[in-house]
């Protein structure tokens, strides 16, 4: 099955993780935080020592997850 891109409008397999074209991930969004520091979406990292922050994999500066906060809220972790 083919999907379109929701980036650059190109035909992708639905069950490919990134759009071979762009680079645009497909699969795994919800796990993607907004990091301010170098605007773009990333898979933050944990720091071992300190689990409730998260560091952008890019520019290595913690992700203030405001928004991830938000979900955590929304499905009744906290
Ligand atoms: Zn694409
Ligand atoms: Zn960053």
């Amino acid at each position: 099955m083919l999907k379109d891109c929701p980036e650059c409008r190109q035909s992708v397999s639905d069950s490919a993780e990134l759009c071979p074209h762009c680079g645009y991930r497909l699969i795994g969004r919800e796990h993607l935080v907004f990091c301010r520091s170098c605007s773009k979406e990333v898979l933050p990292i944990v720091n071992p020592h300190d689990t409730i922050s998260k560091y952008c994999p890019v520019c290595s500066k913690p992700i203030t997850g405001l928004a991830g906060r938000k979900i955590f809220f929304s499905m009744g972790w906290i």
